[in-house]
């Protein structure tokens, strides 16, 4: 049971997975404001296309055909809905995986080429045993 937990842990603490979880709950997100455009936008303009069909009396029962066009459009509009948010979510997933690699390319060369003279504090090249600004005498790095 401690080495499953431990695996877990290392599973857990994978860069990729923790930009996986940011992307599900930025998609959770999201998701509650598609939900919002959707059902306040998409969805009438749905039904009113598909009421039409309604209006035009292809079938004789008015009610069954108007339960019909509400499905569809419920059902159109979940589609549209997982449209909208799979695209948004790969969108998020790809800038965020391309500001990881911008973040960590200058990171790469960033070894430390100077040190801080301890007498007078100044920048000097790292691998200097004297300072060329104060002159002092400097102890090995
Ligand atoms: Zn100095």
């Amino acid at each position: 049971m401690k080495k499953f937990l431990e695996e877990f842990k290392k599973f857990a603490l994978r860069g990729n997975v923790i930009d996986m979880a940011v992307g599900v709950i930025i998609g959770g997100a999201f998701t509650g404001v598609v939900n919002g455009v959707s059902n306040n936008f998409i969805k009438p303009l749905l039904s009113f296309v598909t009421s039409l069909g309604k209006s035009w009396g292809t079938l004789a029962d008015g009610e069954t055909a108007w339960t019909f066009s509400a499905a569809g459009a419920d059902f159109l509009t979940t589609i549209i809905n997982f449209i909208i948010t799979a695209f948004v979510l790969f969108i998020i997933i790809r800038t965020m995986n391309r500001l990881s690699t911008i973040g960590k390319k200058p990171e790469a060369p960033k070894a430390p080429t100077t040190k801080k003279c301890p007498y007078c504090l100044s920048e000097i090249p790292i691998g200097a045993t004297k300072c060329a600004h104060c002159a002092s005498e400097l102890p090995e790095a």
